[in-house]
């Protein structure tokens, strides 16, 4: 699994990341990438704070543009998730689909014979953990030439990933598939062995982009088995002279509200495992990183309805996520490269060059 590091060895990372590097090589397998999106995705660092930090260092915004572009698509498919619509996303349509309900064998067991897919496959397992370029060559072979619907194949992505989102993630298969997007994505074996450092020939993807959208790969398919589900737990000690702290897999943020003494909770909401499951290796690793940032955290598994007959309401705090929405307790806004307005934003160049503007208004 990704490391579990305190927030201290988080800046250091960060003080150690060249983003002008990032730019020339972030597409390559070996590139100067960050390794940072677990942490953000836990909400244990903000894209606001790594962008200020680099900026303390000395970097110029076109020195960080590529980087700082990256954050705002992650800014971005937050802000659409914000306003996310299940009816409407159910009829975004998908180029090819032979198989909505289940995936390739090939898939779930990493044996595809793509060597530089396989290899990621494995990694993933192990670490929890697979980069941009792989993710998007992945996706590509299994909604564009095998035929799984997206949803299948982004659910049983998203329990994989120490850096699970919903927002980057489902959107993200859905842009490969051409649902929410006007192109479909092909990546064929040449574009794979220069971008991985492969030299495969005679895979299923060896062949030229003009022959790509007509590539279908047969399969034998399986339903990814999402078996695993956290026992709930005995409630919480909870203190009710003090106020309550809600955190959530999506939120780990260790500066939030830290200088009040108060009830700490990481509350695993039942009601969301069903869309968004984990593995059981990323609940175990989550629950570690909480216990990392959070001093005396207490684990909660159960629905909101157990824990909120517990609570004082009024007295109990939580950070913005949409899936902790509707919690009815005092909610505390997430820091963003640049806040914009909270409507359900365009174009992703629409989005970038507006905040890029805010942040040439500041430097
Ligand atoms: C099919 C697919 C599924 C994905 N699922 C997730 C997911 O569940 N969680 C997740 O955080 N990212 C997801 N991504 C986006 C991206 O692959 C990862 O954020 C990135 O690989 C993480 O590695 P890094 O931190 O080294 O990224 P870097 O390249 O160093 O990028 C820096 C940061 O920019 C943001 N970022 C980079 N690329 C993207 C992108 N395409 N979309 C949105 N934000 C981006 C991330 O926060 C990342 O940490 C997915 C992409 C694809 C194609």
């Amino acid at each position: 699994m990704m490391p579990l590091l305190s927030i201290a060895e988080i800046y250091a990372l960060i003080d150690e990341f060249d983003p002008v590097r990032y730019g020339k090589t972030r597409n390559y397998q070996n590139g100067g990438v960050s390794k940072l999106s677990a942490y953000f995705s836990r909400g244990v660092i903000s894209t606001r704070q790594v962008y200020e930090r680099l900026r303390e260092r000395g970097f110029s915004l076109y020195e960080m543009e590529a980087f700082l572009m990256e954050l705002c698509w992650r800014d971005h498919s937050q802000r659409v998730w914000q306003h996310h619509d299940p009816q409407l996303e159910a009829r975004a349509a998908q180029h090819y689909i032979h198989n909505d309900q289940q995936l390739p064998t090939a898939i779930l067991e990493a044996n595809t014979g793509i060597q530089a897919i396989d290899d990621a496959l494995r990694e993933l397992r192990a670490t929890g953990y697979m980069h941009n370029h792989l993710r998007m060559y992945l996706a590509a072979l299994v909604c564009n030439h095998y035929g799984a619907h997206w949803r299948t194949a982004a659910k049983w992505f998203f329990g994989q990933l120490c850096d699970a989102d919903a927002a980057s993630n489902h959107l993200s298969w859905q842009w490969v598939c051409g649902a929410n997007a006007p192109k479909v994505y092909y990546a064929n074996q040449d574009n794979i062995n220069k971008y991985t450092g492969s030299s495969q020939k005679g895979s299923p993807l060896d062949t030229s982009y003009e022959a790509l959208p007509a590539l279908r790969i047969a399969a034998t398919w399986q339903t990814p088995n999402y078996l695993f589900e956290p026992n709930p737990t005995n409630p919480a000690l909870i203190d009710t002279t003090l106020p309550t702290h809600i955190y959530t897999p999506y939120h780990l943020d260790p500066k939030w509200r830290n200088t009040t003494t108060a009830n700490n909770i990481l509350f695993w909401d039942l009601q969301h495992w069903d869309d968004y499951p984990f593995s059981e290796a990323v609940f175990n690793w989550i629950n570690d990183l909480a216990k990392v940032q959070i001093p005396n955290i207490q684990l909660v598994v159960g629905t909101w309805g157990d824990l909120q007959s517990r609570l004082n309401l009024q007295d109990t705090f939580t950070k913005e996520h949409p899936l902790t929405a509707a919690y009815g307790v005092n909610v505390d806004q997430r820091a963003w490269l640049w806040p914009l307005s909270e409507e359900k934003p365009g174009s992703f160049f629409n989005y970038w060059k507006k905040v890029q503007k805010h942040l040439r208004r500041e430097n």
